[in-house]
């Protein structure tokens, strides 16, 4: 039991991006002085722009810089920090930082060393968690390692089995097996990851839920030895083993289970003196539906959690005012009671991420434009990011652009206002997933609240299925080009800092053409087309022209404002977020974000354009494996390399049938952004 309260009155938050913007804001209403941490690569970021005070501590790569304990540690005193809040991620869990963090004088907001050790391994949390009664999925979690026991234990639990490494996290160190499967293999794949990813080989052993829901319950604690629980949250929707759209209160779920998970997460928080907030996950097997479903204990993450908001969004709380209050040493703000009556309407939440989900949601870079352009948010909606329009998502960290956030008085109206925020929150400059998560919010299934973690594969077809490309699209794309041109002919050269160019015309023609590229289907090729737009005073016809018009529109009262195109065709009015660089036109409507690549000529004869068959890297990497030789025929689709980037293995297939002509890399390689993997030529390339 703490003696005193100590005050915070200033805090440095050791991480980056959106979770330090979050915390600062609490800090900002409460009075606290803040401090920033930034590493080569975000000097200019916007955690560093919304601090009070910014100290550098290091280059890019987090290891030397966001996760150096000694520079972190200085930077606070530098300062005059009394407090350090870990964020997410990078120091979050580290039992030394936090011992560090006492032995220098400084709070840490957040648990005790002693609590991140008990709950670090999966297997040494489960058999604390058995002691304290709370039910985990039944499974080996012993000491004896050999393959004879760890096959024996497997039979005994009775296939399929899912063998995890106990230092494993990120879905990493996993393996399925089925009756029938190899399980040496199995055993030896996964603890040879465990021992790559984690230095640990050590695994264990459980039964395979076939058709799961992933559902957590917030904890919290103080240093008097209360703990509470603010209800779960459902993160059933996972790519990769990783949350992507995370809701709350669980669907479907009833009072009694509510009751019963709620009271064994906070045993489980009980059995480790818990102070601060944290998460208890569980697994629930809804093969039989979720009522009276049995849930498992899965692990215990000992920080605050990225999906957060939605509990502050039907509790009405600031979870980070509670984590500094409990930091402070003042007791729990609210009883269990007072919570339990206070749950009010439902809340979702989609992580805005610079991936692409159409293929295989390969992370991506580039300069964030047109984020959040209008600023205002509807009601009920919030959205927390850590860039801004202009800022760049790098190699370096973690690609979330950010979340969005939607509250309704029921779980219909927070999905309706989460689909308007998504739909009116356009990204250009770099692939999002959000086409993919407004497929996954608009899906039957979904709207249902049938929900379980086998969700995005079970749908792929649909969820994942790149964007069709329509005839109608290219003729919007060239009115909207058009229109730019008539905005800048009428108002001079733009001030619009995402929209500087320099050439405008004074005297219009009565007519234009634009000439786009466009992959060919069969052959993966890019080819030109050409739209004719004639214009009439402020009405415009577009045209798809080859030999003959196979397709047009005619809309009318055409204006572009710099951001959006607003137009009537067949009497209503309509309009699409419009991007415009030398390079590209984007659209992006309720649905689509289409981005059409301008033909330029004099580039294509002066050999400036990538061949059709020209792989680069998509991003700056290591190639770890050639799947193909030099002159090897190939298939379009067939895998060609693999490369990792970001901390990802990517596997680079062929964009069209051929031969491999050049292959000027091998494995072990570094490549930058843009180097030439492989080329692949077609006897079509001479014709
Ligand atoms: P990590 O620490 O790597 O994230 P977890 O143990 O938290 O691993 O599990 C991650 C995800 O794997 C869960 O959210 C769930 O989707 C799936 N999973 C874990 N255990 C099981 C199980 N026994 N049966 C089926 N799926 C599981």
């Amino acid at each position: 039991m703490p003696d005193t309260i100590r005050k915070i009155r200033k805090l440095l938050v050791a991480n980056r991006g959106e979770i330090a913007c979050r915390v600062m804001n609490t800090c900002a209403e409460l009075g606290i002085k803040t401090v920033a941490v930034y590493s080569d690569a975000d000097k200019n970021a916007m955690h560093v722009s919304q601090a009070d005070e910014a100290v550098h501590v290091g280059p890019a790569t987090a290891s030397e810089s966001y996760l150096n304990i000694d520079n972190i540690i200085n930077a606070a005193k530098l300062t005059g920090a009394d407090a350090i809040h870990p964020g997410y991620g990078f120091l979050s869990e580290n039992p030394t930082f936090t011992e560090r963090c006492a032995k220098e004088g400084i709070i840490f907001v957040g648990p005790s060393a002693d609590a991140m050790n008990a709950m670090a391994l999966k297997g040494a949390a489960k058999k604390l968690m058995t002691d304290a009664g709370v039910p985990v999925v039944p499974g080996y979690h012993g000491d004896d390692q050999s393959l004879e026991t760890l096959a024996a234990e497997a039979k005994k639990i009775g296939f399929p089995v899912l063998i995890k490494a106990v230092a494993g996290g990120g879905g990493k160190g996993m393996r399925i097996v089925r009756e029938g499967d190899n399980i040496k293999a199995a055993i030896d794949a996964a603890r040879r990851e465990g021992e790559n990813s984690f230095s640990n080989g050590k695994l264990l052993i459980e039964k395979l839920i076939e058709k799961p829901r992933h559902i957590e319950l917030q904890v919290f604690g103080d240093q008097f030895g209360h703990v509470v629980h603010l209800f779960e949250r459902d993160c059933s929707l996972q790519r990769r083993h990783q949350k992507v759209v995370e809701e709350a209160p669980a669907p479907g779920m009833s009072t009694e289970m509510r009751r019963a998970m709620g009271e064994a997460a906070v045993r489980a928080a009980e059995a480790i003196n818990y102070v601060g907030a944290g998460t208890v996950e569980f697994i629930v097997d809804v093969t039989n539906g979720i009522d009276d479903a049995p849930f498992y204990f899965m692990e215990m993450n000992t920080r605050l959690q990225v999906e957060h908001p939605i509990t502050e969004a039907i509790t009405g709380q600031d979870l980070v005012e509670w984590q500094i209050m409990v930091a402070e040493g003042q007791s729990l703000p609210l009883s269990q009671d007072e919570i339990d009556v206070m749950v009010d309407g439902h809340a979702i939440e989609v992580r805005l991420y610079a991936e692409d989900p159409f293929s295989g949601f390969l992370p991506a870079t580039g300069d964030v434009r047109l984020f959040n352009p209008h600023g205002a948010l509807p009601p009920g909606t919030r959205i927390d990011a850590g860039v801004r329009h202009g800022d760049a998502v790098s190699i370096h960290y973690d690609p979330m652009i950010g979340k969005l956030i939607a509250w309704g008085s029921d779980r219909d109206d927070a999905l309706h206002a989460l689909k308007r925020l998504l739909a009116e929150t356009p990204v250009c400059g770099l692939v999002t997933n959000r086409d993919f998560l407004l497929r996954a919010l608009s899906h039957p299934e979904f709207e249902a609240g049938d929900v379980h973690t086998g969700f995005i594969e079970a749908f792929s077809d649909t969820l994942l299925a790149p964007n069709v490309y329509e005839d109608r699209d290219y003729l919007l794309a060239a009115i909207a080009l058009m229109a730019e041109v008539q905005a800048q002919a009428s108002h001079g050269d733009t001030q619009d800092p995402w929209d500087a160019r320099d050439a405008f015309r004074m005297n219009l023609p009565q007519s234009q053409r634009f000439a786009l590229l466009s992959e060919n289907a069969e052959t993966g090729v890019m080819e030109p087309v050409t739209v004719s737009i004639t214009i009439n005073g402020t009405s415009m016809r577009a045209m798809l022209t080859g030999a003959e018009v196979t397709a047009d529109i005619f809309v009318t009262d055409v204006h572009f404002d710099g951001l959006s195109l607003h137009f009537d065709e067949g009497g209503t009015r309509k309009s699409v977020f419009v991007d415009i660089t030398p390079q590209s036109v984007t659209l992006i409507d309720e649905a689509r974000t289409l981005t059409f690549d301008r033909f330029n000529p004099a580039d294509a004869a002066a050999g400036e354009v990538d061949g059709p068959g020209t792989i680069t890297a998509p991003m700056p990497g290591k190639i770890l494996e050639l799947l193909v030789e030099a002159n090897a025929t190939v298939n379009k689709g067939d895998p060609i390399l693999v490369m990792e980037a970001m901390k990802m293995e990517q596997t680079i297939t062929a964009p069209r049938d051929g031969m491999v002509a050049e292959l000027p890399v091998k494995a072990g390689d570094q490549v930058a952004d843009g180097t030439i993997l492989a080329v692949i030529t077609s006897p079509e390339d001479t014709e």
